[in-house]
């Protein structure tokens, strides 16, 4: 049989994702491109004249709150018309096939948008947080808030102070308790699948290489080359929606052969 680059990549991938009993898998804002939403580098990732890593900062709050705000509702806005796509279906499936056979599955995501819970992922680590949790900027007030568009703007907590988006910032840390359950599951597994992400931002950029150090197979699903494709065993130089539309075509033609 004649196999084009992508089936080729998926033949190997399906082989890979078959035998593991423990999967760990990191995705980015790439996973969510081709549903719509901009990740942050590459075309697209603009809004207005500002870089996102000028406005997703605590400073940038503390200068401009309502400058802030108004790039999270517009972001709020695309994302709630967004739906989840194939590659966000596909690791629901994949989930579903090692949890049946008591194998583990993890997903740690950097995403703050929720596309992965939308799908049906059950066992999802949220590194960055989410944008749809509000938090106060002074006290400890919390609220998950859907709303779009949020009324009053700028959300305001009942201590009368601003409320701020519940995502991790350039330069603040990581949650802890998330954190640990990521490096565990990181460290755990047999295979650990890095999709749409430019392993970047850390810590999370560092997971991929825990999970190699440890014994992991290493697989990219990335258009272009990151620092994971170095060490990765299998790099799928694809859209991420595009390889699991691949797999998932694969899957077919094999159960007719
Ligand atoms: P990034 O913007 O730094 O990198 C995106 C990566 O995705 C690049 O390597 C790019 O080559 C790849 N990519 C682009 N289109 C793709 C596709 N269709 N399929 C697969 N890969 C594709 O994003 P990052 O590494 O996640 O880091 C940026 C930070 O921004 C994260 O902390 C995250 O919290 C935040 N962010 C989140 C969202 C979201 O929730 N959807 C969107 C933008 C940024
Ligand atoms: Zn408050």
């Amino acid at each position: 049989m004649n196999l084009s680059a992508m089936e080729l990549s998926s033949e190997q991938l399906q082989a890979v994702l078959i035998s593991a009993k423990s999967i760990c898998v990191l995705t980015g804002a790439g996973v969510s491109q081709e549903s719509g939403v901009p990740t942050f580098r590459g075309p697209g990732g603009l809004w207005r004249q500002y870089r996102p890593e000028d406005l997703a900062a605590p400073e940038a709050f503390e200068r401009n709150p309502l400058l802030v705000w108004e790039w999270y509702a517009w972001r709020r806005e695309l994302i709630q018309r967004a739906q989840p796509n194939a590659a966000h279906l596909g690791l629901v499936k994949i989930e579903e096939t090692v949890t049946g056979r008591d194998g583990q599955f993890t997903l740690l995501t950097q995403n703050v948008d929720g596309l992965h819970e939308r799908a049906g992922s059950r066992n999802v680590i949220r590194l960055h947080g989410s944008i749809w949790q509000l938090r106060c900027a002074s006290c400890a007030e919390e609220r998950e808030d859907y709303s779009v568009p949020l009324a009053p703007f700028p959300p305001r907590c009942s201590c009368a102070s601003l409320m701020r988006p519940g995502v991790v910032w350039f330069g603040e840390p990581l949650p802890e308790d998330s954190w640990q359950k990521a490096a565990d599951a990181a460290a755990a597994c047999q295979v650990f699948l890095v999709i749409g992400t430019s392993a970047l931002v850390y810590p999370a950029a560092s997971l991929p290489l825990l999970g190699k150090r440890n014994g992991a197979r290493v697989v990219e699903i990335n258009p272009d080359s990151t620092s994971v494709s170095e060490i990765a065993d299998i790099a799928v130089q694809s859209k991420a929606a595009e390889a699991f539309s691949a797999l998932a075509r694969f899957d077919r033609q094999k159960e007719r052969a």
